[in-house]
């Protein structure tokens, strides 16, 4: 029989793209209360802005500036605030976060077209290259770093080299991606990139943030059409008076000053994207073993979340499956491809190999409960 296992504060474990699995310590951060012009508090959100900046290195060219929301806020930000109302975006889309740029873009009324590709094929920088010669007019290319609809990583040292060629802005959602794979302003040009509290940073979930040229945001003043996302004046208020212009997620931003400490004691990019990398490795060497089949090669796998074709036996029940897996303390994430069914499973957030071999068996358990010897691949 299988047993339920969960986190040290009895929650399930969450192997899927975030909410994330966070550590003790920073849940435990939160228990505090601060007003917006405490001094602590304001010198937390200094530190923050500072340390955001040096993992892209980023100290003497760059500016951070924070907002409020879930991931899709600050990437909506980012499309409002760099884009011109004359500018053309060209969005670079192979999976569902690409598409949502192009649906703020039609909210936004931005001009925009699309290359896209199959969610298991990378962005062809042949062709960006070619439609970047062809269109003087685009003004912007968008990109998504890691697509967490499959978990593709997408060639971002080449798009970045492409476009910087053709002097045009990149703009980069790095959501999920930020804090474990490599991103820095020395080999990668952008004008402006952006992510969020919760995923490869494991704080909670509440907000984002953009690190932009200061070039680009300079010039960004007045081209936000929304008040609340307006990155422009939300760095210009950070920076006379050090506050954010409304009210401040202050018990996010206890936890994300926490989860930044537990970052850095990890070894920054190197340590936390090595061990999802390990993560990523035992999962999918384990899925394999039981039968299950990968999306994508390991060469354009992100150690991120991890896609798998849904088996194809008749037993095979995947509501059961996710039910069966949730009882034993692993919460998996249902697929949201179009190319092929399927399932993902994350291996980011405050998950190691112990969580890792956990949630293996508990899968095994449910191949058991369902009776199946051999897995039927698509
Ligand atoms: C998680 C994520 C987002 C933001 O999603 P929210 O649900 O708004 O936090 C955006 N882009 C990518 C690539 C993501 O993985």
């Amino acid at each position: 029989m299988s047993t339920t296992v969960s986190s040290p504060t009895g929650d399930p474990y969450l192997l899927t793209p975030g909410p994330l699995t966070t550590s003790p310590t920073v849940k435990q951060a939160m228990l505090h209360d601060y007003g917006s012009r405490d001094n602590t508090f304001i010198d937390i959100n200094a530190h923050m802005l500072e340390r955001l900046l040096a993992i892209v290195d980023g100290e003497d060219s760059h500016v951070s500036v924070p907002l409020q929301g879930s991931g899709t806020f600050v990437v909506e930000a980012m499309m409002g605030n760099f884009v011109p109302a004359d500018g053309k975006v060209l969005i670079l889309v192979n999976g569902a976060y690409g598409h949502r740029i192009a649906k703020i873009c039609d909210y936004y009324r931005r001009e925009y077209i699309i290359q896209e590709s199959a969610e298991d094929v990378p962005v062809d920088t042949d062709a960006l290259d070619q439609t970047l010669g062809n269109d003087p007019k685009i003004s912007h290319v968008v990109m998504v770093y890691c697509e967490t609809t499959s978990g593709i990583l997408n060639p971002i040292e080449k798009i970045s080299e492409v476009v910087a060629r053709h002097q045009r802005g990149l703009l980069i959602d790095a959501m999920s991606a930020f804090g474990a794979l490599p991103l820095s302003v020395k080999n990668i040009e952008f004008d402006a990139v952006v992510a969020s509290s919760n995923k490869c940073l494991e704080g909670a979930p509440g907000m984002g943030f953009c690190i932009a040229r200061r070039s680009a945001i300079e010039k960004a003043k007045g081209n936000s059409p929304s008040l609340s996302l307006d990155l422009y004046d939300q760095w210009q208020a950070m920076m006379k008076n050090k506050q954010w212009r409304f009210t401040p997620p202050t018990h996010v931003l206890l936890a994300f000053d926490q989860a930044l400490n537990e970052f850095e004691e990890e070894g920054g990019v190197e340590g936390r994207g090595g061990r999802y990398r390990q993560n990523g490795d035992l999962l999918i060497t384990g899925m394999r073993e039981m039968g299950f089949k990968t999306l994508l090669p390991d060469e354009l796998q992100a150690p991120i979340i991890i896609t798998f074709h849904m088996p194809k036996n008749p037993e095979f029940d995947f509501n059961a499956f996710y039910d069966g897996l949730r009882e034993q303390g692993y919460v998996i994430y249902p697929g949201k491809l179009t190319v092929a069914d399927s399932f993902r499973m994350g291996c980011i957030g405050r998950l190691n190999a112990e969580q890792m071999q956990g949630a293996l068996g508990a899968v095994r358990s449910m191949l058991d409960r369902f009776g199946i010897d051999e897995i039927i691949n698509p």
